[in-house]
């Protein structure tokens, strides 16, 4: 039976994250996981030249961990536009980040978008979070993010219009009891950060990960079925020994592995779909807080030229289904789209879809470390 100081198991971000650590301090090592390929939930499929990611994901240059452990030159990252179009039922009206485009937000506020208080409220709050810690951020009073919003006097319109399928989007969590929390943790990450896609799309960022951990080291196919004190049993292969296991898969897989509850999960469908024409002539997000069937969607190739072939282009559309369940049917979001584009959605091609039923962790509690009542040293939880 081989014998390794530390087994991680799960080869995603978080994984990948440790074993990066791991090699930088020439300690003895082995990487478990169970798909052929590495990455996780971070997943890029290149489709007829189309490149779609599993389901709308982007990276903040401002997340801390990211500017530790990736060299974001190299991902080329492509940046979103800090506006965001947000659609009220008749048309779009454009919000801008609040301390770039004045201009644009006052056209907001005559458009009954946001109001003047909005602003000052965004303004307000930013600053106060420019100056605090993540902890300091984690470890503040908790509610619901909703709650939140309308204690902190936000207007039912920049609530309904553009807060809501903002964070929608981020927490895929319909109904918005998200912590408050996680809201702040967030809204400073774009505050100060450029929402960005890496040009090889999302699963670059594990990749770039991998990169430095050496290959032998990182064992795909390799699903670990059950654990007793320090044997790892494995599918297909043989058991291995560890004195410390490092457990990063997501949380269902190590409830099976570990024997404790899941938390539930919220989900997320993704569209893909090509057009002919730019029908979307820039870099930022359309966010849908009406009655539809779509949060947001913007264009990936006008984000990151080359996601599609050359003259075809790529519309992105996510949808949070209303239970995990529901199975939207891409003509379903073709119909929906025509609120926007009219009939000509039926030329569209259809590309790809992502019915993401574990998307992220339900998150109304969240702190500042990892709590498990897993009894015992020798295991150690991570990422999701
Ligand atoms: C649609 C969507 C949108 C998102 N948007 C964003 C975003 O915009 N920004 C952002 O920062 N984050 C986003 N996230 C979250 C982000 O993708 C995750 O937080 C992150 O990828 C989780 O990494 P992880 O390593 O913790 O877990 P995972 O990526 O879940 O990795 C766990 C790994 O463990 C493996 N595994 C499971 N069981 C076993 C076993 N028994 N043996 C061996 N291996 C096993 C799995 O195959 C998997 O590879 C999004 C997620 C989704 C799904």
């Amino acid at each position: 039976m081989d014998h390794y100081d530390i087994v991680i198991i799960g080869g995603g971000l978080a994984g990948l994250t440790a074993a990066k650590t791991l090699e930088e301090h020439n300690i003895n090592y082995i990487l478990l996981e169970k798909n052929s390929t590495i990455g996780g939930k971070q997943r890029t499929d290149t489709l007829d030249g189309f490149q779609c990611d599993h389901g709308f994901q982007v990276l903040s240059t401002a997340y801390p961990e990211a500017k530790k452990t990736l060299d974001l030159d190299t991902l080329r990252l492509k940046p979103f536009s800090r506006d965001a179009y947000c659609y009220n039922g008749s048309g779009f009206t454009r919000i801008a980040h609040p301390f770039e485009n004045i201009i644009t937000n006052i056209t907001a506020i005559h458009r009954k978008l946001l109001t003047p208080k909005d602003l000052f409220i965004f303004s307000k709050l930013a600053f106060s979070l420019l100056k605090k810690s993540t902890s300091e951020i984690l470890e503040s009073t908790e509610k619901s993010t909703l709650d939140y919003w309308k204690t902190l006097g936000f207007s039912s319109s920049c609530i309904y219009y553009f807060l809501s399928p903002f964070f929608k989007g981020i927490f895929l969590d319909n109904t918005l009891t998200t912590s408050s929390r996680l809201w702040l943790y967030y809204f400073k990450q774009f505050l100060i950060g450029k929402a960005c896609i890496p040009e090889q799309g999302i699963q670059a960022i594990p990749e770039q990960i991998a990169s430095h951990c050496s290959p032998n080291s990182i064992k795909t196919g390799h699903e670990v079925l059950s654990i007793e004190k320090n044997t790892l049993h494995i599918k297909n292969a043989d058991s291995i020994k560890s004195k410390l296991i490092i457990c990063a898969t997501s949380n269902p897989a190590a409830s099976t592995l570990f024997h404790f509850k899941k938390i539930p999960y919220q989900s997320v469908s993704c569209f893909y779909f090509e057009t002919s024409e730019p029908l979307i002539k820039h870099k930022g997000l359309h966010l849908d807080g009406s009655k539809g069937l779509i949060n947001n969607f913007h264009s990936v190739t006008h984000v990151n030229p080359i996601a599609s072939p050359k003259n075809k282009y790529l519309l992105s559309f996510s949808a949070i289904p209303e239970y995990p369940e529901r199975i939207i049917h891409e003509n379903e979001i073709k119909k929906d789209a025509q609120r926007y584009f009219g009939n000509q959605t039926e030329t569209w091609n259809f590309v790809n879809k992502y019915l993401i039923k574990e998307a992220v962790p339900v998150q109304q509690h969240v702190y500042s470390s990892i709590r498990t009542n897993l009894n015992t040293d020798h295991i150690l939880m991570s990422g999701d």
